[in-house]
């Protein structure tokens, strides 16, 4: 059993820093019954807006339980999940998911959008795009997408078109990761985008380094001059949070408010959640 357990601990350390070969083989074949077999969950991170002082949104954020491996995050097989051309499929298996914890939380009488990552090969892939306008316009769910700029460059030309096409039925587009990727602003101008999200890379740092002020705030005026609100994601400390409320930063996500958690949490959260806002709101978003 020890030896069992050492080799686990091996995997999944491998896995955080890059997945050997033999694994990614293994992981790449067991995704299509992974998705089938119900080892994959989703986790929920509320996103709040400032001004408002209300958690209006969250992230759906995908884990895998591997019987195995034990847990493997996002970043460990989303990558193998698009190179086995898998991405799709668990994309439909998380939008459906989420359809039906939305339906949870509407009956808890909260009206949020739920935001889920959309990989950038899904946005040059007709067929999903059809699909998802699909279920999303048949179910009434207000779902917004998260993508990031990098895949847009890829093939911009039907990457803003399904965006548009995306938007066009009420899906709310946020740019994933800004400054992180590829950018251009000859993009970024045409995209049918209400959100840009600050990568967590300038805000870990927001109060230790000289330069990510700079930086964030640029990108805050840079996104109102495009009419855009801006989520910073990495929002760790109540410095961070106290420097982005006074730049103007409009949608704060992060371990400060809560790290990503299950449904049922989430639910929970949402209701203590009320009652904290209403007693600590004008400590918690008061501007230094
Ligand atoms: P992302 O969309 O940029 O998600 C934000 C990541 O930052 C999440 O990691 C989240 O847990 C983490 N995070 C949130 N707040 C904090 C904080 O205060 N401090 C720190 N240090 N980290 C924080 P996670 O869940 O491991 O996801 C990693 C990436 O995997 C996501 O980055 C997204 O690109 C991708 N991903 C996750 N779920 C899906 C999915 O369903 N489909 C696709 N295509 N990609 C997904
Ligand atoms: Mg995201
Ligand atoms: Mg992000
Ligand atoms: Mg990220």
């Amino acid at each position: 059993l020890d030896q069992a357990r050492a080799e686990q601990r091996i995997v999944v350390r491998d896995l955080s820093i890059g997945t050997p070969m033999l694994d990614r083989l293994t992981l790449t074949r067991e995704l299509p019954a992974a998705i089938a077999n119900g080892e994959m969950f989703l986790q929920y991170q509320p996103k709040v807006h400032v001004r408002r002082q209300e958690i209006n949104s969250a992230e759906a954020l995908v884990r895998w339980q591997h019987p195995r491996h034990g847990l493997i995050m996002p970043g460990d097989f989303i990558t193998l999940a698009e190179e086995a051309r898998q991405i799709a499929d668990l994309t439909y298996w998380t939008l459906n998911q989420v359809i039906a914890d939305q339906r949870l939380l509407s009956a808890d009488g909260r009206d949020l959008t739920i935001f889920i990552n959309i990989s950038g090969q899904l946005l040059g892939d007709a067929r999903f795009v059809e699909e998802a306008c699909r279920t999303i316009t048949t179910s009434g769910a207000k779902i917004g997408f998260e993508i990031t700029e990098t895949a847009v460059i890829r093939d911009p030309q039907s990457a803003i078109a399904n965006l548009r096409r995306f938007a066009d039925v009420g899906i709310a587009i946020a740019i994933d990761d800004y400054g992180a990727g590829l950018s251009s602003l000859a993009y970024l101008k045409q995209l049918p985008a209400r959100e840009l999200k600050i990568d967590k890379m300038f805000v870990l740092q927001l109060t230790s380094s000289n330069r990510d002020p700079l930086i964030v705030r640029s990108t805050i005026d840079l996104a109102h001059a495009l009419d855009m609100e801006v989520t910073a994601e990495g929002v760790e400390t109540q410095a961070a949070m106290a420097l982005l409320t006074v730049m103007g930063c409009d949608i704060v996500q992060g371990y400060l408010i809560s790290r990503p958690i299950s449904i049922d949490a989430f639910r929970a959260f949402m209701n203590d959640q009320k009652l904290q806002f209403d007693h600590d709101a004008r400590d918690m978003f008061k501007r230094p």
